[in-house]
Order: C-alpha cells, then sequence, then structure tokens
C-alpha cells in the first residue's frame, strides 16, 4: 500500500485509499481471491509473508483494511459484519471484573451483546446516555473503567457528544476510548485524530453503501491493541468473506458522492420535516436550532444522510407508507436507496411508536421531497 499525499481531497481519497502500486498488466483493482488453504509449496507456513489459510491470512482482505485504515487514519481489520467488530473491540480488551462504560441510547444489539453476553461473562457493564457521558467524563468518574464506548451520533436519535473531551478523561483514567463511527462514516468524522483509541464501523451501512453485504471494521494506532484484535479474530474466526470484502472495497470509491448527495437530501428532508404539522420532533444535527448542533458542526466533517422525526402513531406510519413510492420501509440505514424506519417495531429502542428513522439515498433530491410531501399530505 501507499499512502497518500495529506492534501487530497474526499473524493481522491475515496478512490485511491490502498490502492498497491501499480504493476503493468496488472488491473487497477484487484479481483477478489476465492481460497481457504493457499499453496505452501516446499516452505514453512507465512515464509517470507506468504498467505497460508484465509482464517488468518487473506489478500482481499488486506486490500480492503488498507483502504479503511487509510480514511480512519490507523491500521485497520475487518469483520464479517458490524456486530462482529464491536463485539472484537469491547471482548478483546475487557476482561471479568471490568468496568465497561456503553451508551444507553445506541444502536441497541450493542446492548444486547452486553446484557447477554458481556455480564454473563462477568463484566461490570454501566449504561450513560449519549448526552451524558460528557459529565461523567468532566466528574472524573470513570477512574477504574477499562474502556469507555460512545456512539456518536447517536442511533436512532443523533445525539452528539465531545470525542477529544471523552478521550482526554479516558486518558487520564487509564481506559481504552472505542467509538462507534458507522453514522459518520471515516469520511465524516475521525475518531482516531479525536484522541479515541479505536474506531469501530458497521460497514454495512453507509460506508459500502449498497443495501447487499454485511461487513464491520475496527481499527487502531496502538499496535499493542491491534495485535490483541487481531489475536481475537484468527481465535473466533469472525473474518468476512472473500467476496464481501472486495464488494467493500469496490463500493467504498463512491463514498464521497454518496454521502454528499445523502447530505444535501437530508438538509432538504430535515427542513420538510420541521415545516409540516403531521411531523414532531425532528432531529438533524445540521439544523441549526437542534440541540447538537454546536458540537456536531465543531467536530463533524460532513453532515450524515440520516434524520429523525415523529408522526402520531402508528396508523400514520401506514399511511405515510401507503403514499410514498420513494421511502422503501427497511431497516438499517446509509444506502442508495431511500428508506424509513419505525423504529418501535424491532422493540429494542426507547421510542414513540410513530418515531421513524428515515436515510436518504442518492435519487435526486427532488424527487426524493416531492415524494416526501405527498406522503406527509396523506397522514
Ligand atoms: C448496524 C449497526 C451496527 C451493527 O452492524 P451489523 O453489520 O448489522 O452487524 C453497529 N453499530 C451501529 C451504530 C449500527 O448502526
Amino acid at each position: 500500500m501507499t499512502t497518500l499525499p495529506a492534501g487530497w481531497g474526499d473524493g481522491t481519497r475515496s478512490v485511491r485509499a490502498g490502492d498497491a502500486p501499480p504493476v503493468p498488466g496488472t488491473p487497477l483493482r484487484p479481483s477478489p481471491v476465492f481460497a481457504a488453504p493457499f499453496h505452501l509449496g516446499d516452505r514453512p507456513p507465512r515464509a517470507d509473508g506468504a498467505d497460508a489459510y484465509a482464517r488468518t491470512e487473506h489478500p482481499t482482505f488486506r486490500a480492503f483494511e488498507d483502504a479503511v485504515g487509510e480514511l480512519d487514519g490507523g491500521r485497520c481489520l475487518a469483520f464479517s459484519t458490524g456486530m462482529a467488530a464491536v463485539t472484537a473491540a469491547v471482548t478483546a480488551l475487557v476482561s471479568a471484573g471490568d468496568r465497561l462504560v456503553l451508551p444507553a441510547d445506541g444502536y441497541y444489539a450493542t446492548r444486547l451483546l452486553a446484557r447477554d453476553e458481556l455480564e454473563r461473562l462477568g463484566v461490570r457493564v454501566e449504561y450513560v446516555p449519549t448526552t451524558g457521558i460528557g459529565d461523567v467524563a468532566a466528574r472524573g468518574d470513570l477512574d477504574g473503567a477499562r474502556m469507555v464506548l460512545l456512539e456518536t451520533p447517536s442511533n436512532p436519535h443523533l445525539d452528539v457528544c465531545d470525542v477529544a473531551a471523552v478521550a482526554r478523561a479516558t486518558r487520564a483514567a487509564g481506559a481504552l476510548l472505542a467509538v462507534d463511527n458507522t453514522t459518520a462514516t471515516p469520511l465524516g468524522q475521525r475518531p482516531l485524530a479525536l484522541g479515541a483509541d479505536l474506531t469501530v464501523g458497521a460497514d454495512t451501512k453507509a460506508l459500502t453503501g449498497h443495501s447487499d453485504l454485511l461487513l464491520g471494521h475496527v481499527s487502531t494506532t496502538s499496535g499493542e491493541v491491534f495485535d490483541r484484535l487481531k489475536g481475537w479474530r484468527d481465535h473466533t474466526g469472525s473474518t468476512p468473506g472473500a467476496f464481501d470484502a472486495w464488494l467493500g472495497h469496490r463500493s467504498m470509491s463512491t463514498l464521497d458522492l454518496r454521502l454528499a448527495r445523502q447530505a444535501e437530501t437530508a438538509a432538504a428532508v430535515a427542513e420538510v420535516l420541521a415545516g409540516h404539522p403531521a411531523v414532531t420532533g425532528v432531529r438533524w444535527p445540521w439544523l441549526a436550532s437542534d440541540p447538537s448542533h454546536e458540537l456536531a458542526t465543531r467536530q463533524m466533517l460532513r453532515p450524515v444522510g440520516v434524520v429523525s422525526a415523529e408522526l402520531a402513531d402508528e396508523a400514520a406510519v401506514s399511511r405515510f407508507l401507503a403514499a410514498s413510492r420513494l421511502w422503501t420501509a427497511a431497516t438499517s440505514f446509509g444506502g442508495v436507496h431511500s428508506t424509513v424506519d419505525r423504529r418501535a417495531q424491532w422493540g429494542g429502542d426507547a421510542v414513540p411508536a410513530g418515531f421513524l428513522r428515515f436515510s436518504c439515498g442518492i435519487e435526486d433530491t427532488d424527487d426524493v421531497v416531492a415524494d416526501l410531501t405527498t406522503a406527509l399530505d396523506a397522514v
């Protein structure tokens, strides 16, 4: 891999991150390699860095990891899903009896992991709201914690917390700071540059963005943390498939373009939602009136394509969906399709029945906004 010049913009970085030096006669982007064992020949395993077995080393994962690590500003390890990455970040570094601080209002599967698996293994888990973690850090209440995991912007409420401030507190407390950067992506926020020890991504979402694969990653600037995570992945086998890693790398090339359209649409969508009588509680951190506005615009590098808002109840959501052609009912977010998810139907988030997470796709902004207006008028 060659490191990119510091001055290159996000479009250039999206395409060129992780590229190998050009070799005449080879493709611009390597094809996926399908192999479980590799030839050993008459040499000992891994002689001169040769790949031996795909669970522990694989050229297609490395290409994806080089690209994502370049954007994150650290060394990256890919995992089979976002949850496999979150599990690795926490479980590889936290032991029985350790104190682990998690968001009370973040991605619900992370809370299920803690409740059903980590607590069972003797980890002392504490849940703190995303907007409250700054106060906990400022009070010095992180002393004795082994790890703090933040999710910012949080999912689905889009609350934001000050990563640099919490990083100073975790460092002082001797704890590790991990940030779930899924919603922002490495182009929207750089947790490692803000002082986090690890950044975690559910690359199933906007980073790959085509709603056709599951993938996750962890990046870190610490060699020690990297080695521990690599050991965890080797032992647990939570590696991605070669085809998914290749698709993920391919999809990343358009990240800058996709995020730009999603953000443009999100700005228009947030405005329409905020001005419509059928809607309450609009959240989008780039609305000047949003409680996260000041911090998000200071800490983040660009807006996200996710907006949340509330309709009156479940029946209002049904009328909205029946009247819409472009707002497809689906969970997940960050993909090329505009989608909307009634979060209460999953039972994991503390939200009212009519709470919706809108994920703006890359269709024409005018079409998506016109469809939104029509569907809201039908509510
Ligand atoms: C979706 C998501 C995950 C989990 O990703 P999967 O690929 O579905 O396992 C983790 N964190 C956040 C913030 C997410 O949105």
